[in-house]
């Protein structure tokens, strides 16, 4: 067995211990010793990290009641080494448990929502509810949890056997096969109350802030994201600095901003729709002028849509068959279309455009696309319809 300092001081940062065992096991080495500051994996909290007499803790896991440190070096068994813990590293993972608990504590008491899953990763940490919370409901759990934390209530843990588990209610009564289980207070029981092993903050209080990021449906129920503590103050002054930047953009305030990006979207899809309706004018208009059967032609600033568009208006305006070769941003584009009745094959078309011209594309006997990055010459313009009168005599 490990003595957990980690319970009995929670951020004491480094002890003395005495080296009980090293094993090597693929090139790395499971050290366990008499005591330990090192938080192994366990209920959703990631391993610790830190150093043991110079050897770098790369992971830490509990087998068999022991912590067992995997390190970058072996240690001689039976000498006295010293423990250093990673700070900050703990001390993120204590925040978001703590706010991981309080959010838990407080969804079961304000809504019946029971937590499901929890899960910490470096960049994220998200909570599962078994019932769905809407966005006002969020934000009212966010306003008490953040109260809670201003509130710098005490964090309090309590080992005690199944008979003392069994005499008392909490929110959540974790499978424990041992007779060694660890009961976590929050405010005494008002904000949370649950069997867990992982490490926390000492009162509410250092915990700082606790952000609700994001939220979505999950099986029926909710599953949120959210930070806290020096994660959640970073992630807001980030959020601030990028909003702010936003605003200066639009010429607005940040409170004025979900509005100004509304209303840009919708002149932009009116500008869409214009832009659309003169590009069917011109592409009708072009049609109307050219009036030959074989219609093969070029015209700058189409993109792959606006070739598609101008085939159609060609087939429309009588073409037999339509190539149309656009360019637009450094690429060529080109598009051929057949009128009904016309058995040339469009895909035979493009393939041999993107023989010539070095491109890409296919599509059907009917109709067929490419593009290629080099630009149409009249010379080439030329070959092609040479080559379609053949094929339609
Ligand atoms: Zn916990």
């Amino acid at each position: 067995m490990t003595e957990r300092l980690y319970y009995s001081v929670p951020m004491l940062t480094s002890c003395e211990a005495e080296v009980l065992s090293c094993e090597e096991r693929d090139g790395r080495f499971l050290v366990t010793t008499d005591r330990t500051v090192i938080f192994p994996e366990g209920g959703g909290q990631p391993a610790d990290r830190g150093s043991i007499g110079g050897a770098a803790v790369l992971d830490a896991l509990e087998e068999g009641g022991c912590v067992v440190h995997v390190t970058d070096a072996p240690l001689e068994v039976g000498s006295r080494v010293r423990i250093t813990l990673d700070v900050p590293r703990r001390l993120d993972h204590s925040e978001q448990h703590t706010g991981e608990h309080m959010l838990s504590g407080l969804a079961h008491s304000m809504f019946g929502a029971h937590n499901v899953g929890f899960h910490m990763a470096a960049g994220y940490s998200t909570i599962d509810l078994d019932r769905y919370l809407d966005e006002d409901e969020l934000a009212l759990l966010e306003r008490r949890a953040n109260e809670a934390v201003r509130r710098d209530l005490p964090v309090t843990a309590e080992v005690m056997d199944h008979a003392g588990l069994d005499a008392i209610t909490i929110r959540k009564k974790a499978d424990i096969g041992s007779d060694d289980i660890r009961v976590v207070w929050i405010g005494g029981g008002d904000i949370d109350s649950c069997t867990c092993c992982g490490t926390h903050c000492a009162t509410t209080g250092e915990v700082g802030y606790i952000r609700i990021v994001d939220s979505q449906k999950y099986k029926g129920g909710t599953r949120l994201w959210f930070s806290c503590g020096g994660r959640a103050v970073r992630e807001a002054s980030e959020l601030t600095r990028a909003m702010t930047e936003l605003a200066r953009s639009y010429s607005t305030s940040r409170s004025e901003l979900p509005a100004a990006v509304r209303k840009q979207s919708e002149e932009l899809s009116q500008a869409k729709r214009e832009l659309k309706a003169r590009t069917q004018a011109l592409c009708d208009g072009i049609a109307l002028a050219h009036g030959e059967e074989i219609a093969v032609i070029s015209a700058e600033g189409f993109g792959a849509n606006d070739v598609k568009m101008l085939t159609e208006s060609l087939i429309r305006g009588g073409a037999k068959v339509a190539l149309a070769f656009g360019r637009c941003g450094g690429a060529t584009h080109y598009r051929a279309l057949r009128a009904e009745g016309v058995s040339a094959p469009m895909n035979e078309l493009v393939k041999a455009v993107n023989g010539i011209m070095g491109g890409k594309g296919g599509g059907s006997p009917a109709f067929a696309q490419g593009s290629a990055g080099a630009p149409v010459t009249e010379e080439i313009i030329s070959a092609i319809r040479r080559m379609l009168e053949g094929w339609m005599k």
